[in-house]
């Protein structure tokens, strides 16, 4: 069972965000290709791992610092008696290895190493387990996700799922017979407890909000061909339409993904939003949905 839900990281929806409002440069917009990559193959070994019928806890995405050491778990399955790490991989084409390193078979280009990234992660979560009293066995998987993933020359006994083994190796931890227990429930709260946030903020400062494509972006494809109309906002591409309200909101909302430690104000909000010609309007929006604080010319919502 899922014991912690997998949600699209901070980082992500952030450059989502700003690729539509800003002209990303080539090493984050490579950042988003893969971040946006990565997750997709994370959600769908989630479809997998959620049908095990095998009494287990499930814990999607943990970001965890040992003593500054920070490293990230793809899946982590607590099972009675042992502890599944695994690393995916949505890795898409032809690949090769040679001599413990791994190319793509395309660009020739050497390519971070998934095994060298588990083996890293599974030393520091033993140390994490040993620090914390706990006494586990961890086995650790690298699953190379993508249907369309080929590796030449692929190593024996390396510790690797490809796409065409998955069903049987999912089968095989069907299998097993686990029972948990309180103590296990206790380490998987734990885990979580642990798990951090990183703030992705330092590395964007570049797309100042004087910078970025203001205005209404569809909630359905992204465009921003949206007319006003009546207490309705249409999306002139699609055809989407919203409630004004709630139109508003979810820009509220996307300026403070954006830029956290902006003062939400109601010029702020009327600046942003463009096709809403009258201030008055945004005003009414924020102060039936939110709470404000300051004086009627300078009202702060939160
Ligand atoms: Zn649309």
């Amino acid at each position: 069972m899922i014991f912690k839900e997998r949600t699209e990281s901070l980082e992500l929806k952030l450059l989502r965000s700003l690729d539509v409002r800003a002209d990303l440069i080539e090493t984050d917009m490579q950042r988003f290709h893969n971040l946006a990559k990565g997750y997709e193959g994370e959600v769908m070994f989630d479809l997998l791992t959620e049908t095990l019928k095998c009494d287990n806890f499930l814990l999607n995405d943990l970001f965890l610092d040992l003593n500054g050491n920070k490293f990230q778990i793809d899946t982590l399955m607590i099972t009675q008696d042992l502890l599944y790490l695994f690393e995916v991989k949505n890795f898409e084409g032809d690949f090769y290895y040679e001599n413990g390193i791994f190319h793509s078979l395309a660009s020739k280009k050497e390519i971070k190493n998934p095994l060298l990234q588990l083996e890293r992660c599974q030393s520091l979560l033993r140390q994490l387990f040993q620090s914390l009293g706990v006494r586990v066995t961890i086995e650790g998987f690298v699953i190379f996700i993508n249907p369309r993933f080929h590796l030449y020359q692929s190593p024996l006994n390396k510790p690797i799922i490809y796409p065409n083994q998955l069903p049987d190796f999912m089968k095989k931890l069907n299998r097993k017979s686990s029972t948990l227990t309180g103590r296990h429930k206790g380490l998987a709260e734990q885990l979580v407890s642990m798990h951090r946030i990183e703030s992705p903020y330092e590395k964007y400062t570049r797309y100042t909000i004087d910078k970025v494509k203001k205005g209404f972006i569809c909630g359905v494809c992204g465009s921003f061909h949206i007319s006003f109309c009546g207490r309705h906002l249409q999306c002139e591409v699609c055809g989407h339409l919203e409630g004004l309200d709630v139109a508003v909101l979810r820009m509220v909302e996307e300026i403070r993904l954006l830029y956290p430690n902006e003062k939400i104000t109601t010029n702020l909000v009327y600046e942003w939003c463009e096709v809403i010609d009258s201030k008055k309007t945004i005003r009414r929006v924020l102060k039936q949905n939110m709470n404000c604080t300051g004086k009627t010319k300078g009202l702060i919502f939160e």
